[in-house]
C-alpha cells in the first residue's frame, strides 16, 4: 500500500448520542411509535412471500391514506425529495412545460428538478408571503398550455397552507394539465383526497405526517399520470426512480433494485397505527393539538408568523423576538430541557412540528414550557404561566386524542 490510511479511533454510537434522547418538536423528523422503531430493526428477504404480503398490505393502507384507488402505488428509497424527483423525471422531458406554484423551499424544489431534466420551466409566485390564488393560477392557464402544474398542500419552510389547493387541481385538470401535489408534511395531519380532488400525482415521506423514518417514500399515479408514463418518448434518465421499474416490484414482485426493507416495514406500522386511529380522528387530533399550541404561544406573549386564514397546522412558524439570536437560543433550549425545534431558511422564525407522535399532550406542555423559558433566558419578557394555562384549557375539551 503505498499511502496506508491508519486505523481510525473507535467510537461507540451510545457515547455520540446524547445521554437521554432529545425530543424532536421540529419540521422533522418526528419521534416514532414503537411499534415503528421496532420494524425499523428489522431485516428480511426482499423478494419472499412474506414481503409480497407486506408489499400489498402497504399499498392497500396507503389507498386509504391518499384516499385513491389507484394501483399505481409506489415505495421509494430515498426521502421525500426522491418521490418528487419521481415525479418531475417520469413526466417532463426536454420539450415538456411545467408550471412551479411557488410559496418557498420546498415548492420550488420541483423548479430545480424539472430544469435538471430539461423542461421548460415557469413559475408563479404570489406577492409576498401568502397562498397561492385560485385566480392566479387561471389566468395563467388561459395564456398557456403546460404539461405539469407542482404545488405543495403545505410550505414547511414558512407555515403557508395552500387553501385553495382543490379550486387550483380543479383548474389545472381543466386546462388539460396533470397536477403534483407534495403532501410531505400534510399527509394524515389534515384532509387530502386524492381522488376526490382529481390529483394525479400525490408525494409524500416517512418522517413527517406518517410519524415513520426518513429515507423511505410514497408516492400515488392517477391513471391519466401513468397513460403519460407509459407512452412517453424517450427513457427514463433516473435509473432508480423510473417508475415503469418500479411498478415491477410494487405491482408484480419483480426485482428492481433491493428494496429498503426495514423502512418498508416501518412504514407498515406506521400506516397501520394511522389506519387503527383513522383519518377523521388523526385530522381532528392534529387540529386541536396545534391550535391548542398556537393558542398557548400567544398568550405566552410570543407572534406567530403566519396570519390564521391561512396558517399550517403541521408546523407552526413562530417570530423571534428582537435581538435574540435563533441559533443561540435553540442550543440553549436543546442543552436545557432536552427537547429540538427548528430554525429557518433564511427566515427569522423559529417553527414547530405538529406532526403524527408530535401531537400528544406529554410532547406540546414540554415544548411549549421548554420554549418559553429558553426565551426567558435571553431576556423576552414572557407569561409562561398563561401560555400553560391557555395550552391546558385548550386540550381538556378531548383528552382522548392525547393518549396513545
Ligand atoms: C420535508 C419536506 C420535503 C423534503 O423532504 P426530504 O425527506 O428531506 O427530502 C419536501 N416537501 C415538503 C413540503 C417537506 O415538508
Amino acid at each position: 500500500m503505498k499511502n496506508p490510511v491508519a486505523v481510525p479511533e473507535t467510537i461507540p454510537l451510545s457515547s455520540i448520542l446524547p445521554t437521554e434522547p432529545l425530543l424532536l418538536m421540529g419540521a422533522g423528523p418526528v419521534p416514532i411509535p414503537p411499534a415503528v422503531a421496532d420494524a425499523n430493526g428489522l431485516i428480511i428477504n426482499h423478494l419472499g412471500q412474506t414481503m409480497n404480503v407486506v408489499i400489498e398490505r402497504v399499498k392497500t393502507m396507503a389507498q386509504y391514506v391518499f384516499q385513491t384507488a389507484s394501483n399505481n402505488i409506489f415505495g421509494i428509497a430515498g426521502p421525500s425529495s426522491a418521490a418528487m424527483e419521481m415525479a418531475v423525471t417520469n413526466l417532463l422531458w426536454e420539450g415538456r412545460k411545467i408550471l412551479v406554484l411557488n410559496i418557498g423551499t420546498f415548492s420550488k424544489r420541483f423548479g430545480e428538478m424539472a430544469e435538471a431534466v430539461g423542461a421548460e420551466c415557469h413559475y408563479l409566485e404570489p406577492e409576498g408571503l401568502q397562498p397561492i390564488p385560485a385566480d392566479m393560477v387561471e389566468e395563467i392557464l388561459k395564456r398557456e398550455q403546460f404539461d405539469v402544474v407542482t404545488m405543495v398542500q403545505g410550505e414547511t419552510s414558512c407555515g403557508i397552507h395552500n387553501t385553495e389547493l382543490p379550486q387550483i387541481v380543479k383548474l389545472v385538470k381543466a386546462h388539460g394539465a396533470l397536477a403534483v401535489v407534495d403532501a410531505v408534511c400534510t399527509l394524515t395531519t389534515m384532509p387530502l383526497d386524492m381522488d376526490g380532488w382529481d390529483i394525479d400525482v400525490v408525494v409524500t415521506g416517512g418522517q413527517k405526517g406518517l410519524s415513520s423514518i426518513p429515507g423511505v417514500s410514497l408516492i400515488a399515479f392517477s391513471e391519466d399520470a401513468w397513460r403519460q408514463i407509459e407512452s412517453r418518448p424517450t427513457s427514463c434518465p433516473h435509473w432508480c426512480l423510473d417508475a415503469r421499474r418500479a411498478r415491477k416490484f410494487w405491482q408484480f414482485q419483480q426485482y428492481h433494485y433491493t428494496a429498503p426493507v426495514p423502512g418498508i416495514l416501518a412504514l407498515h406500522e406506521a400506516l397501520r397505527i394511522i389506519c387503527e386511529e383513522t383519518l377523521p380522528q388523526r385530522f381532528e387530533r392534529h387540529e386541536m393539538s396545534s391550535l391548542a399550541l398556537q393558542a398557548g404561544i400567544e398568550a405566552m406573549g410570543l407572534r406567530l408568523f403566519i396570519p390564521k386564514a391561512y396558517r399550517l397546522n403541521s408546523v407552526v412558524a413562530i417570530d423571534i423576538p428582537k435581538g435574540i439570536d435563533s441559533h443561540d437560543m435553540r442550543s440553549y433550549m436543546t442543552k436545557t430541557f432536552h427537547v429540538e425545534i427548528s430554525g429557518a431558511f433564511g427566515l427569522n422564525i423559529v417553527r414547530i412540528g405538529q406532526m403524527g407522535e408530535q401531537c400528544r399532550s406529554y410532547n406540546l406542555f414540554r415544548v411549549l414550557y421548554a420554549m418559553g423559558m429558553s426565551f426567558k433566558h435571553f431576556g423576552v419578557s414572557l407569561n409562561i404561566s398563561k401560555g400553560m394555562g391557555l395550552l391546558e384549557e385548550n386540550l381538556v375539551k378531548d383528552e382522548k386524542h392525547f393518549v396513545r
